[in-house]
């Protein structure tokens, strides 16, 4: 019960506070959020329970259990809810209701502290690693709610639910509601999934309870799958970045300058489709910092979508672009700027093939603008090659040769525009 509980507030079980926190947003809307999955789970479990109990119950008779006295315990979380609800950060009232309810009862909590300091080390251990390793994050980038839930469940059991959110919030995960009910609903498999599994087995051993960690399990078995299904039935469909297809709804048509054309009506089409976009606005409140820590330098080819070859989500990466994808000094100087002020510390040189930009020499390609009714272009240099494996990788070491960039990781790749593939050359 008191897993299915700690749904409703961020702060009643510590996974809340680590996995949404790039999602600040006040207690009540995320309640407000969770509501119904927290009483559908409050439901099942209550009625799962009394129901289990009831079966073994009638074999031993019943009739001997103590009357409930709500006392301080209740009135302290009451009032510790409310100022949860209420105040914007309430961390320390909170504390202070908590000590002084404590203090009251004269109550003297005896906590093991070689499992806390376990717990610690695994959830500090394990943080560091997820901030290294991105497997993780890639993991739940390519799973659906109901795979997320399941990874959350999984991971609270194998090594308890706090490592396991830090090591799945390491990076914003697509679906961090179901992430949380995975985490938070997931430890009623095994008693090591949660801390209050373990503080209850310790206290119920300490009063002489015949508490049972294979019943646990065996009640878990059904009830966690029961809980799951249902609750992530309750979440709404995820708003933005996952649930939305980003080029549904726009209308593919081509288009045709005509020279008569006012200004309004030359960009017509695209601040149309500008209104409909900004009318369901995905991105609010995306930070500037590239989410990935990466640049991405490419061709201005519009067979090439940057961030969808490469996995990506808006928020995600620095998209550079010129024609031919050449380290120009502009590059380099938007590089330094990204690296230092916007989260930059890898780059992506991505040349693509059939590019025009190696279709011939500077001298053809003088001669082709001429000849498309443009004017002597030779003073410009559009930076074309012949040979543009090697000038990937002659671009790639300018990077890193750049006094002001030699930490960045740098890599050289070419994008084949009819199969979709990446291979790297450098
Ligand atoms: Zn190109």
């Amino acid at each position: 019960m008191a897993n299915a509980g700690s749904l409703l507030l961020p702060g009643s079980n510590l996974t809340n506070l680590l996995v949404l926190p790039s999602d600040p947003q006040p207690a009540t809307a995320f309640a407000l959020r969770m509501l119904p999955a927290w009483i559908v789970a409050c439901a099942i479990t209550g009625v799962f329970l009394s129901l289990g109990f009831r079966l073994q119950d009638g074999q031993r008779g019943d009739g001997d259990l103590p009357p409930l006295r709500l006392g301080f315990g209740a009135a302290a979380t009451l009032a510790a809810a409310i100022l949860v609800l209420t105040l914007p950060n309430a961390a320390l009232p909170v504390l202070a209701v908590g000590l002084a309810a404590t203090a009251l009862r004269r109550l003297r909590p005896a906590l093991d502290a070689r499992a806390l300091a376990l717990l610690f080390t695994l959830a500090v251990s394990l943080g560091a690693i997820a901030r290294l390793w991105h497997g993780p994050a890639h993991l739940l980038d390519s799973s659906g709610s109901w795979t997320t839930a399941g990874i959350g469940a999984l991971a609270s059991v194998l090594v308890n639910n706090l490592p396991a959110a830090v090591v799945l919030s390491a990076q914003p995960a697509p679906h961090p509601y179901a992430l949380l009910l995975g985490l938070d609903l997931g430890p009623n498999l095994a008693i090591t999934g949660s801390l209050s599994a373990l503080l209850w087995l310790q206290a119920a051993r300490t009063v002489g309870a015949h508490a049972s960690i294979t019943t646990y399990t065996r009640l878990g078995l059904v009830l966690v799958p029961l809980t799951l299904a249902a609750t992530l039935a309750t979440l709404p469909a995820a708003p933005g970045r996952a649930a939305t297809n980003r080029w549904e709804g726009l209308q593919r048509s081509s288009w045709t300058y005509d020279a008569s054309m006012s200004s309004e009506q030359t960009f017509a089409d695209v601040l149309a489709a500008k209104e409909t976009y900004a009318d369901d606005f995905p991105l609010p409140g995306l930070p500037a910092h590239a989410a990935k820590g990466l640049a991405v330098l490419t061709c201005i080819d519009s067979r090439i979508e940057p961030l969808a070859m490469l996995g990506l989500e808006p928020g995600d990466a620095k998209i550079l672009r010129n024609a031919g994808a050449r380290v120009t000094d502009d590059v380099l100087r938007t590089l330094v700027l990204a690296s230092y002020l916007l989260g930059v510390d890898r780059a992506m040189v991505i040349a693509h093939t059939d590019c025009r930009m190696a279709a011939g020499s500077e001298d053809e390609v003088h001669a082709a603008v001429s000849e498309a009714g443009g004017p002597d272009t030779r003073s410009l240099a559009f930076l074309v090659t012949s040979d543009q494996k090697a000038t990937v990788r002659a671009d790639v070491q300018r990077i890193r040769s750049w006094p002001y960039l030699t930490h960045l990781h740098v890599g050289g790749f070419l994008y084949d525009t009819d199969t979709g593939r990446l291979s790297h050359l450098c």
